[in-house]
């Protein structure tokens, strides 16, 4: 059962040691270790321990990568004002 998401929010998140955008971390839970995780961005493969997986927004890179629309309206934080 996948429910709709909010876009680019990742509950495991670290920031890439290499480009310092977010990656999601390659994992479902919230590991008891540290863990390895590559960025698809730089090719960065890097050890993150638990203390630095937060939930946050992914780089937009990643999704420009992945060549996926997120959808109109949602990549673009436009205030009317
Ligand atoms: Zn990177």
């Amino acid at each position: 059962m996948f429910g709709p998401e909010p876009a680019g929010i990742c509950d495991f998140t670290v920031r890439c040691k290499g480009c310092g955008e977010n990656i999601p971390a390659p994992v479902r839970t919230l590991p008891d270790s540290w863990i390895v995780a590559e960025c698809a961005l730089c090719g960065e493969r890097r050890r993150y321990l638990p203390s630095e997986i937060f939930r946050g927004r992914l780089s937009q890179r990643l999704s420009a990568l992945r060549g996926r629309d997120l959808g109109p309206g949602t990549v673009r934080q436009v205030k009317p004002r």
